[in-house]
């Protein structure tokens, strides 16, 4: 998924504007790809069309390009379609909370019984109980016994009684004399939705009243997984979602159609087979997840927010004024260095991308924590001040920073020469400048 989208994206940087055309050559591609992943038809759609939307209605923003704009709005608009934030599971206002486990078999209930309990342990300092609920198997009570054993947490089983609504009536009876906090009951689990199963966990349901029925779908499963999703919800109201094996080679399907179909949010991620194997569900990361494009999203999150205007301007202010001293010369350096790797910010500035200047100038990361080094070892009064900066302070200065003083020298200078030009640019004043190099 993620590479075909990549692929139709990668159509689209590096061109000047964003046209009708890009964008429909663009969400062709999306849209296969989300098809390929097994995405629910009607899903795919509607994205597209909010897509198409969004793009074409809107400028370029100045600090993106074209191509980072549209991988921006398709990112958005995936978090959105998967529910924006995270969500937490129901509280009951009085103990016990009662969370009942539903969904196929072989998605993980059993498992996920054990990781929650775990996690509730280890956050909350929670007393769990857990039920077996999945009575048909003796080898299903065994492994939830051995989770309990595991967290050393209570296991409620009975091997006799085959009528599960009394043994998790019986469990809950249980739960109430030892006080526990949570409840959790495992249930059966079958190859496909089937009536005799739906019948059953609505009888589980009315004795229970849980406060979440989490449906557990394993992440390979897709499309199936959003008819899955349907089926369960239909007939007992789920109250949210636990997508497991996200570990593995996912194409991330699921978790784009759940959310969309069923309206219920996914509340945790199962990442592997061990019991800590339990995350929140973040609809941000899983929309970073499915776009394989982590680095590219964080560079433009990045260049939006640290892209601080009102700072931009008191800099220029200091430039006209030539106080800019050594103090906004380091908030300057920062700003910049917090935007990603400096020769790619160089080239979002406009006229930058093709100035045969840019690639003669080396940006050496290494010279940045020299000239940091040797800003912190200036006094404070230094720092607001360069024309203290004399021989014998500029020695000190050297020894403080490791640095030999033909380099402090150097980026004094420099440092001068800069503010000097800033100055003389802000204030519109060209004149002198033809002698500077590259100008
Ligand atoms: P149940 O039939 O729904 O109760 O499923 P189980 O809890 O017995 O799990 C079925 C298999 O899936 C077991 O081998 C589990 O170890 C495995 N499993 C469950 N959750 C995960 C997960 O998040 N990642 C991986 N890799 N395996 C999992
Ligand atoms: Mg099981």
């Amino acid at each position: 998924l993620s590479e075909r989208i990549q692929k139709a994206l990668k159509n689209l940087t590096g061109k000047g504007k964003i046209s009708e055309e890009d964008i429909n050559s663009a969400s062709r591609e999306i849209r296969l790809a989300l098809l390929e992943a097994d995405v629910n038809f009607k899903v795919v759609k509607d994205f597209i069309k909010k897509i198409k939307q969004e793009a074409l209605g809107k400028e370029v923003q100045e600090s993106l390009n074209p191509g980072q704009q549209v991988i921006k709005i398709v990112n958005d608009e995936l978090t959105k379609m998967m529910g924006e934030s995270a969500v937490t599971l129901n509280k009951s206002k009085h103990i016990p909370t009662i969370i009942m486990m539903v969904g196929l078999q072989g998605t993980g209930k059993t498992t996920t019984v054990g990781k929650l309990a775990s996690r509730l342990m280890q956050k909350e300092k929670a007393r769990p109980l857990l039920i077996a609920g999945d009575v048909y198997r003796p080898a299903a009570i065994d492994q939830l016994e051995q989770i309990g054993d595991q967290l050393n947490v209570p296991v409620y089983s009975e091997r006799n009684e085959k009528d599960v609504a009394q043994i998790v009536q019986n469990g809950l009876n249980q739960a109430d004399k030892n006080k526990n906090d949570y409840v959790i009951i495992d249930t059966a689990g079958r190859l496909e939705i089937d009536e005799p199963l739906m019948a059953e966990l609505e009888r589980v349901k009315n004795v229970a009243q849980p406060d979440n029925i989490l449906l557990v779908v394993d992440a390979m499963t897709g499309q199936a997984a959003t008819d899955v999703a349907k089926g369960f919800d239909s007939r007992l109201d789920i109250t949210g979602v636990i997508l497991t094996k996200l570990d593995g080679d996912t194409r991330g399907g699921a978790a784009l159609s759940i959310r969309a179909v069923t309206g219920k949010p996914i509340i945790y991620t199962g990442q592997g087979e061990k019991l800590t194997d339990l995350e929140p569900f973040y609809p941000d990361r899983m929309a970073s997840r499915i776009l394989g494009m982590g680095d590219m999203l964080t560079l433009i999150e990045k260049a939006q927010q640290d892209y601080d205007a009102k700072k931009a301007e008191e800099v220029a202010e200091k430039m006209k004024e030539n106080t800019f001293d050594f103090n906004d010369f380091v908030d300057q350096i920062e700003q910049v260095e917090k935007m990603g790797p400096l020769d790619q910010l160089m080239k979002m500035i406009p006229g930058m991308a093709n100035n045969p200047q840019l690639k003669n100038v080396n940006f050496d990361k290494k010279q940045i924590v020299y000239i940091k080094a040797i800003i912190s070892s200036m006094t404070k009064e230094e720092r607001e001040n360069p024309e203290l900066l004399n021989p014998s302070r500029r020695r000190r200065i050297a020894a403080g920073s490791g640095r030999p003083i033909v380099e402090v020298n150097r980026m004094i200078k420099q440092f001068k020469q800069a503010r000097d030009m800033m100055s003389k640019i802000t204030k519109g004043n060209f004149k002198g400048m033809d002698n500077l190099p590259g100008m």
